[in-house]
């Protein structure tokens, strides 16, 4: 018999109260999971039921399971020890163990090489001791779990240990949001705690078409703006990282705009369009800042930024605790765009030898904004052409090595990219007059 979850009503809305209706989510769980993840499910739920844990997914997972979305990361928490379970897990299936006490998490990491990395939480409760500071974190029951996230549409939960399987947990009517498309807090003081939250409800808008609901809109006032001026450049960044994951981050600027964020974080940019991503090359997926960004993330941060001036690039770097990497990719391509229309006219050495100077991450970014040919060219070409002499010709030919070298090879390469020479004989005789030359 599915338990009856009963809840105290501390909430803001009259209507906002949700009495749990005995649904039973086992066949959509089975229908939507492949096999082996519900294998991988139902192993774990063994095991923290032998140790008397209920085990819940929670979140995001539940949420995307209801809107038929593909579940990227299963989200489990339990209702124990999450150490004491990672524990039995390793000790009967093998595979690894990390722990993070002070969360009170485990991370288990199976043995077989094409498993997931799985996060295992002990449902907790958070308390921000002052707006927008970290939260201290205790371990609690699956309702307070419920009741420090973000939105209803994440505060939900299914059960998936032993005769429980499927049981939903939705005191915060989460389901009956997801069906009227609607973005809601869970109290009023939602931003004041956490106003990353606000980033957050304009990516799950954007994502699944849904709107934000009037009354929690409306807390993006003075007060919460004010407490997101005061964050740390690393934690909003972040924020805009996640955005610039979604295929349209152009829309979320744009509100941020219009909702006084971005003014309240000190940005002064004013234009919003980026050119749609469908398919930004993965020839350049190497232009990623390592271990922070992923391509599409750094791609986009540039096609942003490279719109402003140099110093308002600067600005928003230091605002936002820029890696470097990052800042030289924003102001370089900002400098290019700029100066395009003066190369028009420019011959192949040129442009090569200028955008030699610059992140290739820049010319690429400014190449999508313009089509510019010449950009292109040179990244699909230009930036590899070599003379086929090379430094130890020079030298067997006698020449004293020194800055000379640098300027025959330059003068050879400039043939080369200008079609002046196109043959390994043509080169011969351009590099003996150049010798001669001296
Ligand atoms: P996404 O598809 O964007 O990854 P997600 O729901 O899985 O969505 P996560 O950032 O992985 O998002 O967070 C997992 C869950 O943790 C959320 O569903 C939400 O319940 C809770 N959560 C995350 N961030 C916050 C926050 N800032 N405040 C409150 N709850 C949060």
């Amino acid at each position: 018999m599915p338990r009856l979850y009963t809840i105290t009503p501390q909430i803001w809305r009259d209507d906002f109260l949700c009495y749990n209706t005995n649904v039973n989510l086992a066949d959509l769980l089975k229908n939507s999971l492949d096999s082996a993840l519900l294998d991988l499910i139902h192993r774990i739920a063994d095991e923290s039921s032998a140790l008397g844990f209920p085990i819940y997914l929670v979140g995001g997972s539940v949420r995307d399971l209801m809107l038929a979305r593909p579940i990227l990361d299963l989200d489990l928490t339990l209702e124990g020890d999450a150490i004491k379970l990672v524990r039995a897990l390793v000790k009967k299936h093998g595979g690894e163990l990390t722990t993070h006490e002070k969360f009170f998490t485990a991370t288990w990491t199976p043995q077989s090489s094409n498993s997931q990395i799985l996060d295992l939480i002990s449902t907790r409760r958070e308390i921000y001791s002052a707006p927008g500071s970290l939260p201290t974190v205790t371990k609690s029951t699956l309702d307070d779990d419920l009741r420090r996230r973000d939105f209803t549409i994440n505060a939900m939960a299914i059960r998936v240990d032993g005769e429980h399987f499927g049981e939903l947990y939705d005191p915060l009517c989460g389901q009956s949001d997801l069906e009227k498309k609607l973005i809601r807090v869970l109290h009023p003081k939602s931003f004041l705690d956490d106003p990353t939250r606000i980033f957050r409800a304009l990516r799950y808008a954007e994502r699944y078409g849904f709107t934000i609901d009037p009354e929690s809109l409306k807390l993006v006032n003075d007060g919460s703006r004010k407490v997101l001026s005061t964050l740390s450049g690393e934690r909003l960044r972040h924020e805009f990282d996640l955005i610039f994951e979604e295929p349209n981050p152009s829309t979320m600027l744009k509100q941020l705009a219009e909702l006084d964020v971005l003014k309240s974080i000190r940005l002064r940019i004013t234009s919003y369009e980026l050119p749609l991503l469908d398919d930004p090359s993965p020839a350049f997926g190497e232009f990623a800042v390592p271990d922070m960004l992923s391509f599409q993330q750094t791609l986009c941060w540039v096609l942003w930024l490279m719109n402003s001036s140099v110093s308002e690039i600067e600005d928003v770097a230091e605002r936002l605790a820029f890696p470097v990497l990052l800042t030289n990719a924003a102001v370089f391509a900002s400098a290019l765009k700029q100066e395009l229309p003066s190369c028009k006219n420019w011959k192949p050495s040129q442009w090569t030898f200028h955008l030699d100077e610059l992140p290739s991450l820049s010319v690429y970014a400014v190449y999508l904004v313009s089509k510019e040919n010449a950009l292109s060219e040179y990244l699909s070409k230009w930036q590899h052409v070599k003379p086929l002499t090379t430094g130890d010709d020079l030298k067997a030919r006698g020449l004293a090595p020194g800055p000379r070298y640098g300027e025959i090879l330059r003068h050879l390469r400039a043939a080369w990219l200008d079609g002046e020479v196109g043959t390994e004989e043509e080169e011969r005789q351009l590099l003996a007059t150049l010798v001669t030359d001296r």
